[in-house]
């Protein structure tokens, strides 16, 4: 199937498109890689009588490193992403998470912007971002705004996103201390989204005691979700005093945001997570332990 005839508008900066977005209201959407609202155009899934387009938007991309933070602009790809030295030494778990997301082709033309406010909950930048504590940058007619990542994913595709706002850069801490990062996923296919996740983010102090951890799930209820519960429980433990096999166990238990699908049953997809959960656990405190 093709899309429906819709009006193409191809704004030159964000400020424009907001403003655009404020003036056709909601028979507007904007469009970045149209990795994601292209194929549901295409299958009339939506229908907007008018598309903005932020490729033109030059001021929506590249990547920043400040002291503490890195920025990235909403519409830098996936691909521009995972090739940048920089954010693979300050923020390795989006390096890292970055090969996970479909095919080199998706990676070339996807955005990050468009990835976390897409909001899927199978998607990698959307726990990264929220494992992390990132804080996504917004603009609307009304002005800039920042939401932390906790706040920012309300729902299966829904955000905390006004109508006439976009995401205009993500910001996520930069490494520091004895850290380690991984992400896990099971996938039926290479490039498939994940059935069920996991990313894990430790800090240990001097004694390998657990200074900070996040524990984060995808593919398990409608949105990324955080282990909040089983992350309490790990702080000031030596890692050699815990049980990572029970971690995963307690970061799923309970889950009843896991639903039954064409991929398996609810009760198969939580034990998966909880392998996962283990897997990226064991991975980043071995990282962690050897720096
Ligand atoms: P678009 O498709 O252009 O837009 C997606 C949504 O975000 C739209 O609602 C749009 O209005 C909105 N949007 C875009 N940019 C902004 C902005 N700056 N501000 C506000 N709203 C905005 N993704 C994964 O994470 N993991 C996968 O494994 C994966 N596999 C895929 C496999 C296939 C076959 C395909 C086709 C896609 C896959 N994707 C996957 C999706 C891909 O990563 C998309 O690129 C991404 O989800 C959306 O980014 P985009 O720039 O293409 O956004």
């Amino acid at each position: 199937m093709k899309p429906a005839a819709f009006e193409y508008h191809a704004p030159a900066t964000a400020e424009e498109a907001v403003t655009l977005l404020a003036d056709l209201g909601e028979e507007a959407k904007v469009i970045a890689g149209g990795q994601s609202l292209m194929p549901m155009l295409a299958l009339r899934l939506a229908v907007f009588d008018h598309l903005v387009d932020l490729r033109r938007v030059t001021e929506l991309r590249g990547i920043e490193i400040s002291g503490d933070t890195v920025r990235i602009g909403a519409g830098t790809t996936h691909a521009e992403v995972g090739r940048s030295e920089e954010v693979r030494r300050a923020v390795p778990l989006l390096s890292r998470a970055t090969p996970h997301i479909g095919h080199f082709q998706i990676r070339n033309r996807g955005t990050i912007g468009g990835a976390i406010a897409h909001a899927d909950a199978a998607a990698e930048y959307p726990v990264v971002a929220l494992t992390l504590d990132a804080e996504i940058e917004a603009l609307s007619p009304r002005g800039p705004r920042t939401i932390p990542a906790a706040d920012f994913f309300t729902g299966m595709w829904t955000t905390a996103l006004e109508a006439d706002e976009i995401v205009t850069a993500i910001v996520f801490p930069a490494r520091h201390g004895r850290c380690g990062y991984a992400i896990e996923e099971f996938t039926r296919r290479s490039g498939d989204f994940a059935m069920a996740g996991a990313v894990v983010a430790v800090r240990l102090d001097a004694d390998s005691r657990i200074d900070h951890c996040a524990v984060g799930l995808f593919g398990l209820a409608p949105t990324p979700l955080r282990a909040t519960t089983t992350e309490a429980g790990l702080i000031g433990r030596s890692i050699h005093e815990v049980d990572i096999e029970e971690i995963g166990r307690s970061a799923t238990t309970g889950l009843n945001s896991v639903t039954t699908d064409v991929h398996g049953s609810a009760d198969y997809r939580r034990r998966v997570g909880a392998a996962m959960v283990a897997r990226a656990w064991r991975r980043a405190v071995e990282e962690a332990s050897n720096d």
